[in-house]
């Protein structure tokens, strides 16, 4: 027998007798000496026979590794125990720390077996549904043995790259300040209603589970024995159970038939438009896209801007103009989206809201109607049904619908479609199909525009007074096609007013733009509804037409690349200050008037 013992660093899962593995249960009942916490010595009591029991309190983590190394260097058999997984946040590291002090070796030391279990992570997701499908990270909130600056820089780093992140250690008798403080930080990223859980006790006696959301969290009670475990941008509560889904497909809550992926179109580059494979493919394409695109078949005359007709305008400013790598990089990714059988499907944001989700793709090409529906990613798990959901236009100053249009839209929404007027002149159009490619075509050919539904860049345009004032319809058309369905970190409007006279509101928009006395004046951050509506900030007057579209494609760039998820325009203005140059001013603060009746 060897002289040395053996450390045996024992995680032995939430605390009930059936989530702990055999081979914990088995190093356990080899062992002759267990060190633990007193509150974990009890729960795991009933496994024992007869070992020897030291038990430390809570703080004493340091003297209990140094008292298992010592016991198991004079020959014995000593279990640390550790609930959940003893390498996280438990005693493995610490055991280890000891024994490299002591300049221990593997070949020579006693010997140390790690037995894995199942982390608070895993058993309180498994409560909650399936909370942690996705990207997630674990953060302690203990500031007792990390610097608090360090928690925060990373509960900042996990909220804006979008993790499903679970917090341990949130709240203790004295920590109390730190889980209101890492919620403030999340809400700065993080949609209110961001499904939230939290789990105490998991498979322990007091076991205690509520789905709450970012905003209501510190509602409920949270302790030493919970874990939180806060959603990414795309979990979604169903049943009263969180869930993520598996990717960031295109889904919307819509409560109908299931646009079913055909067997065929999925593990296809063209139905993950957002893997790196789509985007090589993307860069390989555009080239001859565009070149293909450049054969003049003549300006549209109208407003009427169905794609086919704008491509080549847009294709020959986007070439004329040798814009910043950003603004270039913007229109080559436009272009790809809307050519005809190209590979890049337009991007519209997925979100998967609520209570009802089905899953509908929104889509711009017959690429992205693929797309839409693998992305639909068979959300069958809900047996919930997904239809196939774009946004239609006449154009982006024409208003009027034709005839013809009219009863294409009859047609294909049939008895079980749907259409809906919004008020940006736009009809949103839900059916169940089979082959959506087919569907976008035919309303193309009718020469609707064909967008995106969701978090995408909208143009908006007035009607040029009927098109007698049509001086600013080449800068809307280029801006459609260039950025219209863009995949946006939140729904952004860019609004243009072809006169002063701005009557069709572009000045409360996202981005406006108002054309007047030849020139462009720009508007940003503008918050058209809710309590704190306002008007968006005047940035600058005057702008040359041969200017406006670079400077307004430059501003997206930027929001894209520093926009977190779901973060609006104006709000990423007001953080980040400075876009494309533009400065952002506060607004003068509300003056309270004192309420004169009431007391
Ligand atoms: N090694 C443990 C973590 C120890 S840190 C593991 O892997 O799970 C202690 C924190 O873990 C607690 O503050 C709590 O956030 C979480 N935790 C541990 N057991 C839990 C349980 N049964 N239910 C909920 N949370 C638990």
């Amino acid at each position: 027998m060897s002289p040395l013992g053996k450390l045996l660093v024992i995680g032995f899962g939430p605390g009930d007798m059936e989530h702990i593995t055999k081979r914990a249960l088995d190093a356990l009942a080899e062992s002759e000496v267990i060190i633990g916490y007193n509150t974990y010595v009890d729960l795991i009591r009933p496994l024992l026979n007869g070992q020897e029991i030291v038990r430390t309190g809570m703080t004493e983590e340091v003297s209990r590794a140094q008292e298992a190394v010592r016991q198991a260097e004079m020959g014995k058999k000593v279990a640390v125990i550790s609930s959940g997984d003893a390498g996280v946040y438990g005693m493995a590291g610490l055991v280890y720390e000891v024994l490299m002090q002591k300049g221990w070796r593997r070949e020579d030391g006693v010997e140390v077996e790690v037995v894995p279990g199942i982390s608070a992570i895993q058993s309180c997701a498994s409560l909650l549904g399936a909370p942690v499908m996705h990207d997630a990270c674990t953060i302690s909130l203990s500031d007792h043995l990390t610097p608090w600056e360090t928690i925060v820089k990373r509960v900042e780093a996990a909220a804006s790259a979008d993790f499903v992140i679970a917090l341990y250690n949130p709240r203790s008798g004295r920590r109390t300040r730190q889980i209101v403080e890492t919620q403030s930080i999340l809400l700065r990223y993080r949609d209110p209603q961001t499904p939230v859980g939290l789990v105490k006790s998991a498979y322990r006696e007091r076991q205690q589970v509520i789905v709450t959301t970012l905003e209501d969290m510190l509602n409920h009670d949270i302790g030493m024995l919970t874990t939180v475990i806060i959603g990414n941008s795309s979990t979604t509560v169903y049943d009263g159970l969180i869930v993520t889904p598996r990717g960031y497909q295109r889904k919307y809550t819509l409560d109908t038939t299931e646009q079913a992926l055909k067997p065929h179109q999925r593990l296809r580059t063209e139905a993950e438009p957002w893997s790196l494979g789509a985007q090589e493919d993307r860069a390989l394409d555009t080239p001859q896209v565009g070149a293909a695109l450049t054969a003049p078949t003549g300006p549209s005359a109208s407003g009427a801007a169905v794609a086919t007709q704008t491509r080549p305008q847009a294709m020959a400013a986007v070439q004329a103009t040798p814009a910043k790598q950003t603004g270039a990089s913007l229109a080559a990714e436009a272009l790809g989206r809307l050519a005809v059988g190209g590979k890049l499907p337009g991007e519209a944001n997925a979100r998967w809201s609520g209570q009802a989700p089905a899953v509908v793709s929104a889509a711009g090409t017959s690429a992205e109607a693929g797309a839409g529906a693998a992305a639909g990613k068979a959300p069958g798990g809900f047996g919930k049904p997904a239809l196939f959901e774009v946004g239609v236009s006449p154009g982006v100053g024409n208003k009027k619908f034709t005839a013809r249009q009219m009863a294409l839209l009859a047609d294909v929404a049939g008895d079980d479609g749907e259409l809906e007027y919004t008020p940006d002149h736009q009809i949103v159009l839900r059916v169940p199909c089979t082959d959506p490619e087919e569907l976008v075509g035919r309303l193309r050919d009718e020469r609707f525009i064909v967008m995106p539904i969701g978090d995408v860049f909208k143009v908006k345009a007035c009607d040029f007074c009927n098109m007698e004032k049509d001086d600013a319809v080449p800068v809307a058309e280029h801006l459609q096609v260039v950025l219209g369905g863009l995949q946006a970190p939140k729904e952004t409007s860019i609004a243009l007013n072809g006169c002063g006279m701005a009557c069709y509101g572009a000045v409360l928009e996202d981005i406006g733009i108002v054309y007047r006395k030849g020139g462009y004046d720009l508007f940003l951050g503008g918050k058209k509804f809710g309590r704190n509506a306002h008007a968006a900030q005047p940035v600058a007057e005057g702008i040359p037409g041969d200017q406006i579209t670079d400077i307004v494609e430059n501003i997206i760039a930027e929001y894209k690349e520093k926009g977190h998820p779901n973060e609006r325009f104006h709000k990423f203005f007001k953080r980040v200050g400075i876009v494309a140059g533009f400065r952002h001013e506060d607004a003068p603060a509300t003056v309270e008037v004192n309420a004169v009746c009431g007391d």
